[in-house]
C-alpha cells in the first residue's frame, strides 16, 4: 500500500481525486477498517504534514475554527475552548481513551465508520459492504438503534458530531472547490450504505463554531456497558444559556443524543421545554413530560427496548446536571 505525505491542501485534493485513494488522519479507525476489509486496500494520503489543518484559530468575533487534524486530546484540554464551548470540551474529555484521544482527530472522529460487529467481520455482507441485507436485524443488534430510521441498524459512532450539533457547527470541505456544510448535514440516517455523506474525494479542513455565549452552562453524560474504552450505549449533551450571566432562568437550550440512531440527533421539543427552567429548582412538569415523551421517538428493535428508559434516564441526568439540580 502506498502512502503519500503531501504538504499542501491542493496536493491532498489532487491525490484524493484519484480512484481508490483515501485520507489518513490519526489512523485509529482507518487501520481497523483496512484490517477487517470494511475499506478496500488502496493508496493513502497522510494528512499529518499538511499545514493549516491542525489547531484552533480564533476569529475576531470570538468564534473558533477547529482544524480537522486537531486531536481530540487538544480539544479536551484547551482552556479557551472549554470556556467558549463547554459542551464540546466535556464530550471530547469523555470519549475513548487517553491513548486514542491523543492521536484521533476531529475530522476522523466525524467521518469514522460505525461499530457494528457484522460490518467489522469480513465473513458477513451487508448494506454497508455492497450487499442487500442487514444481518444485524435478524442477529445480534443489542447495541443497535432505538430510533429506527432505515435499513441499517447501527448507531452513529461519533460523539463529537453530537456535540457539534448543539452548536450548529459547520464543516469546511475542499474538493474541486471549497465548500461548507452544517455538521448535521454530514449524516443521512436513511442511507444504509454509508455512515456519512462525503465521498473519499472530499477533504475536511476544519469545523467552524458560532460566536460563543458568555456564561453558557453545559453537561455531557454517557451510559456504557463497561467503564473504560467503550463506545456509549446512549450519550447526551445539553447546553443552556441562562439569564443573569448563567444564574437566571434558561433563555435558550440545545439537546443532542448519540448511540440511539443512524445519525446524532437533536431533541428540539425537549430543548424548547427547558426555556424558563430555573437552575437549582425542581424540573418543570413540562420538562418531565417531554422526557417521558422521548419514548414516542423510539421504535426499538427486538433487543434494543432497554435503550428507551436508558435514553430517558441519561437525558434526565444531563438536564439535571446542567441545571444544578441535586438530591433526586
Ligand atoms: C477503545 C475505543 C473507544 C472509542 N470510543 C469512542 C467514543 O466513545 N466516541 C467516539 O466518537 N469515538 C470513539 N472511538 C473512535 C475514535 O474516536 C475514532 O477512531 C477516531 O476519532 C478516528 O479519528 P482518526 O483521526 O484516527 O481517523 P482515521 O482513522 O484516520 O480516519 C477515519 C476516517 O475518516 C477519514 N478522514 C479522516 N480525516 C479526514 C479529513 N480531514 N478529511 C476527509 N476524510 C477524513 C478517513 O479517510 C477514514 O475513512 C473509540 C475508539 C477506540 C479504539
Ligand atoms: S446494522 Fe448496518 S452495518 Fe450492521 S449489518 Fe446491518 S447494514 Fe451492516
Amino acid at each position: 500500500m502506498t502512502v503519500t505525505r503531501p504538504t499542501s491542501v491542493a496536493e491532498v485534493t489532487a491525490d484524493l481525486a484519484r480512484e481508490g485513494v483515501r485520507a489518513r488522519a490519526g489512523g485509529t479507525d482507518l487501520s481497523a477498517c483496512l484490517e477487517t476489509g470494511v475499506i478496500a486496500p488502496g493508496p493513502l494520503v497522510d494528512l499529518l504534514d499538511v499545514p493549516g489543518l491542525d489547531g484552533v484559530t480564533w476569529n475576531a468575533d470570538g468564534s473558533a475554527r477547529v482544524g480537522a487534524m486537531t486531536t481530540v486530546a487538544t480539544v479536551a484540554a484547551d482552556p479557551r475552548l472549554a470556556t467558549a464551548y463547554p459542551a464540546l470540551a466535556a464530550t471530547a474529555r469523555a470519549l475513548a481513551t487517553p491513548q486514542v484521544r491523543g492521536v484521533a482527530t476531529v475530522g476522523g472522529n466525524l467521518l469514522q465508520r460505525n461499530r457494528c460487529a457484522y460490518l467489522r467481520n469480513p465473513a458477513f455482507d451487508c448494506f454497508q459492504t455492497g450487499g442487500d441485507t442487514c444481518p444485524a436485524r435478524t442477529g445480534d443488534h443489542l447495541r443497535g438503534v432505538v430510533v429506527d430510521q432505515g435499513p441499517c441498524a447501527a448507531p452513529h459512532p461519533s460523539s463529537l458530531a453530537m456535540a457539534f450539533l448543539v452548536y450548529e457547527a459547520t464543516a469546511h470541505l475542499e474538493r474541486a472547490s471549497a465548500t461548507a456544510l452544517p455538521v448535521a448535514d454530514l449524516y443521512d440516517g436513511t442511507d444504509p450504505t454509508r455512515d456519512h455523506v462525503l465521498d473519499a474525494r472530499s477533504l475536511m479542513t476544519a469545523v467552524e463554531l458560532p460566536v460563543p455565549v458568555a456564561g453558557e452552562r453545559a453537561a455531557y453524560r454517557r451510559a456504557t456497558g463497561r467503564s473504560r474504552a467503550e463506545w456509549p450505549l446512549v450519550e447526551a449533551v445539553v447546553r443552556v444559556e441562562c439569564a443573569d450571566g448563567g444564574r437566571g432562568p434558561v433563555e435558550r437550550a440545545a439537546v443532542a443524543v448519540g448511540g440511539v440512531a443512524r445519525t446524532p440527533l437533536r431533541l428540539e421539543a425537549l430543548a424548547e421545554t427547558l426555556v424558563g427552567a430555573e437552575p437549582g429548582r425542581d424540573l418543570p412538569v413540562r420538562v418531565t413530560e417531554a422526557l417521558s415523551d422521548l419514548a414516542d421517538l423510539c421504535s426499538p428493535l427486538p433487543a434494543t427496548g432497554y435503550k428507551v428508559p436508558l435514553l430517558q434516564g441519561t437525558v434526565r441526568d444531563v438536564v439535571e446536571t446542567v441545571l444544578g439540580i441535586t438530591g433526586r
